[in-house]
């Protein structure tokens, strides 16, 4: 029983509707296999483990249920999402005592869809971070390599899923935080269009650029959790109408676009499909074992049929600068709730109003959230505000024209998800800047709102660590991304387990 966990979660799913095991069964082994791999990995804030066999017994009582379609499948929870009951720490020591009295969207979707959530994954504090080192509770190690980061923020989420201490993981994405560490950790993972997944009961760090996704091991399974979470939610304002959408919506059924491509022979779905590359992800100084596997799937691309287009993303040179400035700004007027009186922990010597925030924040948040919350409110104070925050809006918008251009005629954008595979502990730790330079090639899609599927390209030939790709899409056209990658899945041969652990 106890390599249960290390099935696909669509097998799972099968397995559990012929009764071959139950829901107690796969999260007894997701239980054990955490226990297992924690002491290395550190992926888990919290381990739920009283909460999943108890809901897992229940919905074993009651028998698989057909229009449950997580029913009995052990997930995970990057904890910066709220799950009532449970602490949501959000990786600060300014918060971990904090208890949710309610459920995000998106948690409450994952439990009336049946599933059970098994943890609260580590993360970079307020999801700041691309290696998962900033958290205040230790950083979690990479699965292929335990000497090397999963990627970031979402690198707790990623590591669980690819150690299969879980079926699948939600994580959020603000500047490619689940893109990054799936590639990272060779798993697949979606950003969605801006809009698409309620961010209600999610903390905020960049509003207008956070959207929460799913993390697995095939293309697949990341689409089951998607069509799950994804649609609207009134408790979010920014929650996408679709029954708005100008000239009708493309298609939705995200399950069956992931099965048909995945089951038709790859050139079927590839033949004739117009994939742009932009130069500018492209010339942008990939490691060469980066260049090599990435050229080699665009080879098996061209010999499938599709048809790989220049496009061109002008804009693109300024899009880490913009992302810097504009996301800064939205976290230091997010994090400006968390005063010790509101919200967080209170410092205990202070005197005045002014120095209990002072102390408050001083002794809470960690040394990257802070600067954060400066660069925010530089950007943001009068006198900077049109040389800084104006200028970087503007950019935001010239990169939507950018790519709405490019994908008028292709369907799909595709690149690298970062420069380079998996650093070790440390690399950045002198140099934030050089942390931020890593995220050139995911946080453009953030700033321009447009869908995002990462998915393992190849092993490095130097390094033997995943090397991740990302298919970038039109608004609203995840099935394109689901129905691409899973055609893309099939033309690569399979990665194989993470040999970290
Ligand atoms: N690495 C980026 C940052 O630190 C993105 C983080 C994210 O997507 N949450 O801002």
């Amino acid at each position: 029983m106890s390599d249960l966990c290390s099935m696909s979660l669509s097998r799972a799913l099968l397995g559990l509707r012929r009764r071959e095991y139950g829901a107690l069964d796969l999260t007894r082994s997701c239980l054990e296999r955490i226990r297992a791999t924690e002491p290395y990995l550190n992926a888990c804030i919290s381990v739920l483990e009283e909460s999943a066999l108890e809901r897992a017994a229940a919905l074993d009582e009651i028998g698989p249920r057909e229009d449950k379609p997580l029913w009995g499948v052990p997930v995970m929870l990057k904890d910066i999402i709220c799950l009532k009951g449970h602490p949501c720490t959000c990786a600060s020591r300014f918060v971990e005592n904090f208890i949710p009295f309610y459920d995000a969207g998106v948690a409450s979707r994952l439990k009336e869809a049946g599933a059970v959530i098994v943890a609260k994954n580590n993360l970079d504090e307020f999801a700041m971070g691309s290696g998962t080192e900033n958290s205040a509770f230790g950083p979690t190690r990479n699965p292929w390599d335990l000497a090397r980061v999963p990627g970031g923020s979402s690198g707790g989420s990623a590591a669980a899923v690819a150690a299969a201490q879980a079926f699948g993981a939600l994580g959020t994405d603000t500047g490619g935080s689940i893109r990054l560490p799936a590639g990272f950790c060779g798993c697949v993972g979606l950003k969605p269009t801006y809009g698409r997944v309620s961010r209600f009961g999610v903390v905020a760090f960049g509003s207008s650029f956070d959207q929460v996704g799913p993390l697995a091991r095939s293309v697949e399974d990341c689409a089951r959790l998607f069509e799950v979470i994804a649609g609207p939610d009134p408790r979010d304002a920014t929650s996408a109408r679709l029954d708005l959408h100008p000239g009708g919506l493309p298609e939705q059924d995200f399950v069956r676009a992931a099965l048909e491509g995945g089951e038709r022979e790859p050139q079927d779905t590839l033949k004739g499909l117009k994939i742009g590359l932009a130069r500018e992800f492209w010339d942008s100084g990939l490691t060469p074992e980066v260049e090599r596997v990435c050229r080699g799937l665009l080879d098996k691309l061209a010999d499938a049929g599709a048809v790989l287009e220049p496009v061109s993303l002008p804009h693109q040179k300024y899009a880490v600068a913009s992302y810097y400035i504009m996301s800064s700004a939205e976290a230091s007027t997010n994090l400006a709730r968390f005063d010790g009186v509101r919200y967080g922990r209170r410092a205990e010597q202070a005197g005045e109003l002014d120095e209990l925030y002072v102390a408050s924040r001083s002794a809470g948040f960690g040394p990257e959230a802070q600067r954060r919350i400066m660069l925010g409110t530089f950007v943001l104070s009068s006198g900077y505000y049109d040389a800084y925050y104006r200028k970087a809006a503007q950019i935001r918008r010239l990169l939507r024209g950018d790519f709405d251009r490019a994908l008028e005629n292709c369907r799909l954008i595709l690149a690298p998800t970062c420069t380079r595979t998996a650093w070790n502990f440390g690399f950045t730790e002198n140099d934030p800047l050089l942390a931020y330079k890593m995220d050139l090639l995911t946080v453009t899609l953030n700033l321009v709102g447009l869908p995002g599927l990462a998915l393992p390209a190849g092993l490095g030939d130097e390094s033997r660590l995943p090397v991740g790709v990302q298919l970038m899409g039109r608004p609203f056209d995840e099935a394109a991304l689901f129905r691409t990658a899973a055609a893309v899945e099939r033309l690569l041969p399979p990665l194989g387990k993470p040999g970290g652990v």
